[in-house]
């Protein structure tokens, strides 16, 4: 079957043997390493609950998202891979993670006691994270005070220490030595263990970049995202992994009609057609998360060729101009991915909107259906 006969209208289609090749990717880089598969925000958009049980399925060791309700829906979709939450929880969620198997981050003796607490009431032992901050400054505490967390954890008797992490707040830079400064700070901290005689707990701090760029960075686990889902942190890591994006969003053509010279297309009236042209509304706008900054920018594949998006773009429709071209209603249209021989990505979208290609995947919104091909097929 046609992926085109599998929606109406617009949809985001997720190819899984993509991620399946990227993972493996991620195991040429770094062998042998333990893997936390991210999965935040929608699987980078790609649709968490299908992308999640691809990865369990080839046997990633965690899952991870920012929230517990990200954990939570895993759960109740009967995922049993372990998952590690990277962000904030309220102290009335405490519980949520200690039934359903969810591991914490803690980054304060505050919040440690809290679920010590916790995993005390039900009985049961809190598998926690540390997270120490060597530079980000975001969440986790200072690395110089490091140790009275970590000592903290040790002698809470309902925790288990499952890892101490940090994050990199330049991995993609040119210049490593900041990831230098904060690797040095991390194992410092990490040094706790051997100088207090005790067994230490699994150490992590590499996402994509760093998997890329810097082996010595990968310790016992290793955190991949972006490059799942085929697309390098920067420029700079691209000639180390070979990627394969896994999403392609299309949208069937609507309407087909001429424009006649001197008429201007939408809202705002910011285009004018410089003579008769012939044009083609898509189904698809800014509502589904087609950034409106890609008005009078952005670009489409049809039949294999480029076209312009003229006017503003819509909340539900987008206005392409196809000059001579031709194209019926129902045909597909490409906005990510590639056609014939032309290819748009979701980097190219991101230098035209001067953001990055996480944000434009996570963007494409609950509205756009995602259909799962494996290999192509459906
Ligand atoms: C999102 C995230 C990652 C993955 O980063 P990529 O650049 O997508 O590889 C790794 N670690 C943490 C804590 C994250 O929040």
């Amino acid at each position: 079957m046609d992926v085109a006969d599998l929606y109406h209208r617009a949809a985001a289609v997720v190819d899984l043997s993509c991620i399946t090749h990227n993972l493996r990717e991620v195991r040429r880089k770094a062998p042998g390493k333990k893997i936390i598969a991210m999965v935040k925000a929608n699987a980078y958009g790609h649709g968490l609950i299908r992308v999640a049980e691809h990865l369990a399925r080839q046997g990633v060791d965690y899952l991870g998202t920012a929230y517990v309700e990200e954990a939570l829906a895993l759960r109740q979709a009967g995922i049993s891979t372990p998952i590690i939450t990277s962000g904030p929880f309220s102290r009335f969620q405490v519980g949520l993670f200690i039934e359903n198997r969810v591991d914490f981050t803690v980054a304060s003796v505050e919040a440690l006691n809290m679920i010590d607490e916790a995993a005390g009431f039900y009985g049961k032992t809190a598998s926690v994270h540390l997270k120490i901050d060597t530079g980000m400054m975001r969440i986790g505490i200072r690395h110089s005070n490091a140790d009275r967390l970590l000592a903290a954890a040790q002698a809470a008797k309902n925790c288990r220490v499952v890892s101490i992490y940090s994050h990199f707040a330049a991995a993609d830079d040119e210049d490593v030595s900041f990831q230098r400064l904060q690797l040095e700070r991390f194992l410092e901290a990490a040094s706790y263990y051997d100088r207090h005689g005790l067994e230490r707990p699994l150490l992590q701090i590499a996402n994509s970049a760093a998997i890329c760029r810097m082996a010595d960075t990968h310790l016992d686990m290793v955190r991949p995202g972006i490059m799942l889902y085929g697309y390098h942190p920067s420029a700079q890591s691209s000639s180390e992994a070979n990627l394969r994006p896994a999403l392609s969003l299309r949208a069937k053509i609507m309407y087909f009609k001429v424009i006649l010279q001197g008429n201007t297309v939408g809202y705002g009236r910011t285009w004018t057609a410089p003579e008769n042209c012939r044009a083609v509304t898509l189904p698809i706008g800014y509502g589904d998360g087609y950034s409106r900054g890609l008005s009078n920018q952005g670009e489409v594949l049809i039949r294999g060729r480029r076209y312009p998006i003229v006017g503003t773009i819509c909340m539900d429709q987008t206005v392409v101009c196809l000059g001579d071209g031709e194209a019926y209603n129902g045909e597909e249209a490409v906005l990510i991915g590639s056609q014939g021989n032309e290819k748009i990505t979701a980097d190219d979208i991101a230098r035209r909107l001067g953001t990055i290609s996480y944000e434009v995947l996570t963007a494409i919104s609950h509205r756009v259906p995602r259909i799962y091909v494996d290999n192509g097929e459906g």
